[in-house]
């Protein structure tokens, strides 16, 4: 069976809930109290129309990580820094991740301009800190910006992993279950996109993808392939990684706990091979 085919779906092919390192349940606050002195106004010129505007970016050195999860995304002690992660222009709409926001060739930006430009009245983003449902809306409009310029398959697999990560943030400052129910959803939807457009990434580009090595590009689909239920697939890339020499010996170690992970999953799920 080659790596992306299809697996053989065990039972429905809903995503593994629940099978990471088991998180304290601490109610975090959206915005923290003083969130104001972790952020500041950044001046940026627009690649598209050339015009400037401000968004709020994080102060780097004022937090620090204290955890990943599996697929990579980082916890914060204090602010969650994704929310912060992307730019949007107030005059002309073009939006992408903060990595991402290049200038586009002519072509494509006519398609940001007839597709977004014309209609754009701005996101009414606060002047304080955002809220996870600020951030959300500018990470949709990334996605909307990334499919009228159609752009590359790894741009937007990162979007939607991006977005996932924030649906995930904004659910563990959530208590209601009904409204968790509803975030872990939309997260799930976002990962499916997000493996999606991986696995179309790396059959159709060249490393590195979006800033990140091959081997890195590995381990995050093969967590989100576990994620899906996609054993077969993630197996298969978590030992592309084991065997690389190119792997540093910590992504080899990630991909080894992943491994083991896994094998909790389909012992839980009663999964047999
Ligand atoms: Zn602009």
């Amino acid at each position: 069976m080659g790596l992306f085919s299809k697996n053989k779906a065990p039972e429905a092919p809903a995503p593994v809930k629940q099978v990471e390192e088991v998180k304290e349940v601490v109610i975090r606050d959206e915005i923290i109290a003083n969130e104001e002195e972790y952020i500041f106004d950044k001046t940026f010129e627009c690649p598209l129309c050339g015009k400037s505007f401000k968004m709020k970016k994080m102060r780097i050195n004022k937090d620090r990580v204290i955890s990943q999860d599996t697929d990579l995304r980082n916890i914060y002690s204090k602010v969650d820094h994704y929310k912060y992660g992307a730019l949007v222009c107030a005059r002309c709409g073009y939006a992408a991740l903060d990595d991402m926001f290049k200038p586009l060739a002519k072509s494509r930006k006519d398609m940001v301009v007839n597709g977004i430009s014309v209609s754009f009245e701005g996101l009414d983003l606060p002047n304080g800190p955002y809220s996870y449902d600020d951030a959300i809306r500018i990470h949709e409009h990334i996605n909307k910006c990334n499919d009228v310029r159609e752009a590359k398959a790894s741009e937007k697999a990162f979007s939607y992993l991006r977005m996932a990560w924030l649906l995930r943030g904004k659910n563990e400052c959530t208590e209601s279950p009904k409204a968790k129910a509803g975030l872990q959803a939309k997260e799930d939807e976002y990962i499916t996109k997000a493996q999606e457009a991986f696995v179309e990434a790396i059959g159709n580009e060249t490393f590195p993808m979006c800033g990140l090595d091959e081997q890195t590009v590995n381990y995050i689909l093969a967590d989100l392939s576990r994620k899906l239920l996609k054993f077969n697939d993630a197996f298969q890339l978590i030992s592309r990684i084991v065997v690389s020499n190119a792997a540093p010996s910590r992504l080899k170690d990630k991909a080894r706990d992943l491994r083991d992970i896994m094998e909790e999953d389909k012992k839980r799920l009663g999964i047999e091979e």
